[in-house]
């Protein structure tokens, strides 16, 4: 693992995700919406998602072999130790999925592609977020204090003395 791969994103911190043989790999066409949230920009649930269900592909353009350690795009996301998917095109809404340490959604791999499941039922209203993985949140998340929803609520209750 060289340094400049250590930006990438990684789904579930490096487990391979255990796919349920029903999931369906094709995002459901849910009503979603780009809005300021706590940490810039967030990704939101204009309707109900439903758990288990397809919400969104993270795609982009595939880095040619190499490109991963040189490219300086924020939305590089690791598929595997020989894909990298550059997901900053403008059509990619999926790159305004933020963090979270308690998240709602999650990102998993097929034929390598990334598609971001519901973990649980997800309100009109709520934000989407998932895991980063550990690596990310060390090297980019951790230095300047998360922001997600459970971390910003955990900072408020720290009684002031
Ligand atoms: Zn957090």
């Amino acid at each position: 693992m060289t340094k400049t791969l250590k930006k990438t994103k990684e789904t579930a911190s490096g487990r391979k995700p255990a796919a349920p043989a029903r999931r369906r790999y094709a995002p459901g066409g849910f009503d979603v919406v780009v809005k300021r949230s706590s940490a810039g920009f967030g990704l939101f649930a204009n309707e109900a998602i439903p758990k288990g269900a397809c919400i969104i592909e993270y795609g982009g353009r595939v880095l040619e072999p190499g490109e991963e350690f040189t490219a300086r795009s924020k939305y590089l996301f690791e598929v595997s130790s020989k894909k990298t998917i550059d997901g900053s095109p403008r059509w990619n809404v999926a790159r305004y999925i933020n963090h979270s340490c308690r998240p709602n959604s999650e990102a998993e791999i097929h034929r390598g592609r990334v598609f971001i499941f519901a973990k649980r039922t997800i309100k009109p209203g709520e934000e989407l977020a998932y895991n980063y993985g550990k690596t990310y949140f060390d090297d980019y998340i951790k230095p300047h204090g998360c922001r997600c929803l459970k971390c910003t609520a955990q900072r408020a209750k720290v009684p002031a003395k």
